[in-house]
């Protein structure tokens, strides 16, 4: 089984410390679920970030809008924009809603659709 650090997600041998990055990997095993969700958001195996996107959102989980957001700027994947775009709507923050309108008009076509559709859920649009 490969490790890796929850703060910088280099791979890791298993130790209590971090060499990549230093973090302190038993402090952060301390987290709550919904942090570790959140962190996983950006691992580094797209299977990953799809799955806490989408359990963030069966959470409703508030603490993620923004780092939902985030990641739909910054992944070039259209699956793991879709994960995220269906959680915003999940989740149904009005934060949502101005990044959504945006994305329900540009990008893969996955993703505008998945957008109208998480829109529709926040703002009745
Ligand atoms: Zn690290």
């Amino acid at each position: 089984m490969i490790h890796y650090c929850p703060s910088c997600w280099a791979e890791v041998p298993g130790g209590p410390k971090c060499p990549a990055c230093g973090a302190d990997i038993h402090a952060l095993a301390q987290e709550s679920y919904e942090e570790k969700l959140i962190r996983a958001l950006n691992h580094p195996e797209p299977t990953t970030p799809i799955r806490a996107a989408t359990i963030l959102g069966e959470l409703r989980s508030r603490a993620a809008v923004e780092p939902l957001i985030n990641l739909v700027y910054s992944s070039s994947d259209p699956y793991i924009q879709e994960a995220a775009v269906i959680a915003l709507g999940r989740i149904g923050d009005p934060r949502a809603s101005s990044p959504l309108r945006r994305w329900s008009s540009e990008g893969a076509l996955r993703v505008r659709l998945a957008a109208q559709q998480a829109l529709k859920k926040i703002t009745g649009e």
